[in-house]
């Protein structure tokens, strides 16, 4: 039965099926979510990188949001030690629309390891470990610590340090 943006029991099963596909894939839920509940995991070997999932389900709620319109967002960030958070690139919208709670949950879960593929690709920074980003205009591999600019010694990643800040 196709996916129906106005029937509780889809928008139910849509964040049932959504949360567990996360959490099986290793996201955890973000304490500092706003107005959604938002998932997120460290990229491994690629100090600062954050994968973030806007879920659509409301902190206090156990369904999706009910306007069909409204999408699943997956980004990509750079969350620094010093709090910094910036986009490390594009961001996925999975729209939910058209098929079972199932297959959009999946969607979403493949969108999650298409970003996490893409970040793992990017090279480190070779002075400070930290991720890259490619920086628009220029086209080039950019520290997204921007290491560069610090008046002080960079902080230093060490490559097994993924730990998430906020
Ligand atoms: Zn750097």
């Amino acid at each position: 039965m196709p996916y129906d943006p106005d029937n509780l029991n889809h928008r139910r099963a849509l964040a049932t099926h959504l949360i567990g596909a996360l959490e099986r894939a290793g996201f955890e839920p973000d304490p500092n979510a706003r107005g959604e509940r938002t998932y997120q995991r460290r990229v491994e070997g690629r100090p600062g990188a954050v994968l973030r999932v806007f879920t659509t389900v409301p902190l206090d709620g156990l369904a999706v949001r009910g306007n069909g319109r409204d999408a699943i967002r997956v980004v990509a960030l750079y969350c620094g030690l010093d709090g910094k958070v910036r986009s490390l690139g594009s961001e996925k919208r999975v729209f939910r629309v058209g098929e079972s709670p199932e297959a959009i949950a999946d969607r979403a879960i493949e969108r999650c390891r298409e970003a996490y593929r893409r970040v793992k690709q990017r090279p480190r920074c070779r002075k400070c470990g930290a991720v890259t980003f490619i920086a628009k205009g220029s086209g080039r591999d950019t520290c997204a610590a921007i290491c560069w600019a610090r008046s002080n010694d960079p902080a230093v990643f060490d490559p097994d340090d993924n730990r998430l800040s906020h």
